[in-house]
């Protein structure tokens, strides 16, 4: 066990150890940690709907009429009636024919993108894309070309001179995890059309958050009938769990047959799938909680910027702040921890090398009053690490 020693001390040295943090959370935007309150600036529950009564009602009545577990595979056992009303609702929601819910959005990626491609194939893929998109990429064992982030200059150069013998796909994140930033999906498209390519978008940050009604990046820039493959997830503003594709019907009874981390896996438990199912009726319902997430982020950009905190201008809850050395954000997370806040440091090999940051989100449970006074603690301790630079 010594080479895991050498390890750990390793990744202790290029301060890159992780540790499971415990937090007890009060609400979606507070949290309990040793009998003191945090402003919660790290979750991705950008809606809030983990704590929506609505929500928390339907996924109590799927405990007491289907039980805690599925007790099997969809395939064999565990499809019980609210997979099809929930599969209908992402279907109708993304507005695509059909759709397929897997137990997680990373278990998605895998799934869908080693059903599409093999090797024969080729993948383009955005150099920032999400770690279950590479995993993805490598379990299809097709050749993958990695383009400059967002760069469709070099996308296209890309797809121009290389040719292959059988597929090409395109996978991009839709709202890119660590930047906050939006795919060009509408350039993607065009660049697919012309080079016989397939498009994947993730919307996994995008489900509930851009585009009209919070559908997505296809939706967002009104192009849902130019992308073959939406996958997206049911934990993030959705407030459940859960990841899905939505396609045409041939591509989800293909995905169905052939995707692995579908077809050997217990399915969701009810409550789950329940309580997505709620969420996706209530984000239906109630467009302005989309509208509240959206003011509270702009109002916090606004304030960083007002402060001389660069932050990328945009749209959506995710707010990055780039600090550089992985050691420093983890300083200034340190720091505001003990103001009240809890904002994650993101290090490699989540992000490059060199590009270490705080990952601000914004939710639209918080109060504006509040976001205030945490953006104001966070100009002051970035200000005060600048300076200390110089
Ligand atoms: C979070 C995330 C996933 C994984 O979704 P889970 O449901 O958390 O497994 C996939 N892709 C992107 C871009 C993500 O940010």
């Amino acid at each position: 066990m010594q080479f895991l020693i050498d390890y750990l001390e390793q990744v202790k040295v290029n301060n890159l150890y992780r540790q499971t943090v415990v937090y007890d959370p009060v609400d979606a935007a507070h949290v309990i940690q040793n009998g003191q309150t945090y402003l919660m600036l790290a979750s991705n529950n950008y809606l809030g709907l983990t704590h929506e009564p609505h929500v928390q009602q339907a996924a109590m009545e799927a405990i007491r009429r289907y039980g805690t577990g599925s007790g099997g595979a969809r395939l064999t056992t565990g499809t019980y009636p609210l997979f099809d009303q929930l599969e209908q609702a992402l279907a109708m929601f993304k507005g695509t024919e059909a759709a397929l819910v897997f137990n997680t959005g990373y278990m998605a990626n895998l799934g869908v993108i080693s059903s599409l491609a093999g090797p024969d194939d080729i993948i383009f893929s955005d150099e920032l894309n999400h770690a279950s998109i590479i995993d993805g990429c490598r379990l299809s064992r097709a050749q993958v070309l990695v383009y400059r982030h967002n760069d469709m200059g070099h996308l296209e150069k890309l797809l121009k001179t290389t040719g292959c013998r059988g597929k090409r796909l395109i996978v991009t994140d839709g709202v890119f995890s660590m930047d906050g930033d939006i795919a060009p999906l509408d350039v993607i498209v065009k660049l697919a059309e012309r080079y016989d390519s397939l498009v994947v978008v993730d919307d996994a940050h995008a489900t509930g958050v851009i585009g009209p009604g919070g559908k997505g990046t296809a939706a967002y820039f009104g192009i849902q009938d130019k992308v073959q493959v939406q996958i997206g997830t049911l934990s993030k503003a959705l407030g459940a769990e859960g990841g899905f594709v939505a396609g045409s019907r041939l591509l989800i009874e293909a995905i169905r047959n052939k995707a692995r981390s579908f077809i050997f896996s217990t399915a969701l438990a009810p409550a789950v799938i329940a309580a997505a199912q709620a969420a996706l009726q209530f984000v239906a319902a109630n467009p302005d909680r989309i509208e509240k997430l959206r003011d509270n982020a702009q109002y916090v950009r606004n304030l960083l910027t007002a402060r001389q905190i660069p932050v990328v201008s945009g749209e959506t809850p995710i707010i990055p702040i780039m600090v550089g050395a992985a050691n420093d954000a983890l300083r200034l997370t340190a720091e505001l921890k003990e103001q009240g806040l809890v904002i994650a440091a993101i290090r490699p090999p989540t992000v490059p090398a060199g590009t270490s940051r705080l990952r601000l989100t914004v939710t639209a449970r918080h109060e504006q009053e509040e976001l205030r006074e945490a953006a104001g603690k966070i100009a002051a301790a970035v200000g005060k690490l600048k300076t200390t630079e110089r």
